[in-house]
């Protein structure tokens, strides 16, 4: 069974990894019916697992509860819609307010107790509501670095309809790194190799949190280019470790999203990217799918550029965007490389 969600589909297979991960980014998604008991759960409810031959998955609550299951009391599978809607109340109130708003406030605001507001908010957000204010000022004070989109000022901008989207957004997001991006990898150690693959020589750079470019037929140089400020070491012991992981992903493609990447773009453009991820590998999307999978149907041309922004190929598989009717399309490395993925994925 398959759930649409956009142009994207989750699988069971998925699903089940969602769950055995307690993954909240899928909460919103799907939900995890389990027969013997008769309840349903967030992907991420904190309950022990089930049985995975007891289990169904439902692509929402209506559909669970169509089938005679309950919510679960513990993780409240029904609220993460209400969730959803008073964590975006309270960004709101603190974006706008002229002192940070208390606890008090933002719990009287989305009718939570404080406690529990906290926790929700800590969950979608990653930072407590204090925490995210006090990022919010700092980010606001330095930044006149970047013309660019500031990262509170993405998960604000219009097109995220659903939880799991803002959830997936903001995800790992706010970080305090964003500005070293934003201003060409200031204060930033980045570790670099050229490697020879079956497809040509192949840059591969990371930062401490993850990759930052992959790229086909480029040296250093282009890396100095694009992070002049950064400190570019070619090699280092932690490094051969993660090149080692890149390399085997681009040769003999699979599962390799639990590479960590170090990535920074629009909310529109992460939001692409991240639909660009979701696409199994064997698999294709159009512009179109993409820009609907990313929260606005009608950008078909962002999607486009967002395509060609995206600094790490192959671990973000822009090489799966074809030309309405299958034509293959552009790719920034040359036909050969992404007809060459595609054929490797295929198999
Ligand atoms: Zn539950």
């Amino acid at each position: 069974m398959r759930y649409r969600e956009a142009a994207v589909t989750i699988t069971d297979d998925t699903a089940w990894a969602a769950v055995m991960r307690r993954d909240r980014t899928y909460d919103g998604r799907f939900v995890t019916g389990v027969l013997t008991t008769g309840i349903y759960c967030r992907p991420s409810c904190a309950a022990r697992h089930p049985d995975r031959g007891n289990v169904r998955f439902f692509t929402d609550c209506a559909a669970a509860r169509a089938a005679g299951l309950r919510a679960c009391k513990r993780c409240l599978p029904d609220d993460v819609g209400r969730d959803e809607a008073a964590v975006l109340a309270a960004i709101d109130e603190i974006r706008n307010a002229q002192d940070v708003p208390s606890l008090a406030v933002l719990a009287e605001l989305t009718g939570y107790s404080p406690t529990h507001f906290q926790r929700i908010f800590k969950r979608a957000i990653g930072l407590s509501p204090a925490s995210y204010a006090r990022a919010l000022r700092e980010e606001r004070a330095r930044n006149s670095l970047s013309a660019g989109e500031s990262v509170t000022g993405a998960i604000y901008e219009a097109g995220y309809g659903s939880a799991s989207r803002f959830y997936e957004n903001t995800k790992g997001r706010l970080g305090m790194t964003a500005s070293a991006w934003a201003n060409g990898g200031a204060g930033v150690t980045i570790n670099w190799a050229v490697v020879e693959t079956s497809m040509g020589p192949m840059l591969v750079a990371a930062t401490q949190k993850g990759v930052c470019r992959l790229s086909f037929g480029e040296d250093e140089s282009e890396l100095a280019r694009r992070f002049p400020k950064a400190e570019l070491v070619e090699g280092g012991d932690g490094f051969a470790k993660l090149l080692a992981e890149v390399v085997a992903s681009v040769e003999a493609p699979g599962d390799f999203s639990h590479i960590p990447l170090d990535v920074k773009g629009t909310a529109f453009q992460e939001a692409c990217w991240d639909a660009l991820r979701a696409i199994p590998p064997g698999e294709t999307r159009t512009y179109s799918e993409i820009a609907a999978a990313a929260g606005n149907a009608k950008a078909v041309r962002a999607a486009g550029s967002a395509n060609a922004r995206n600094n790490v190929a192959v671990l973000i598989p822009c090489h799966r965007v074809v030309r309405k009717g299958g034509d293959l399309g552009g790719y920034a490395y040359g036909p050969d490389i992404k007809r060459e993925l595609l054929k490797r994925e295929r198999r």
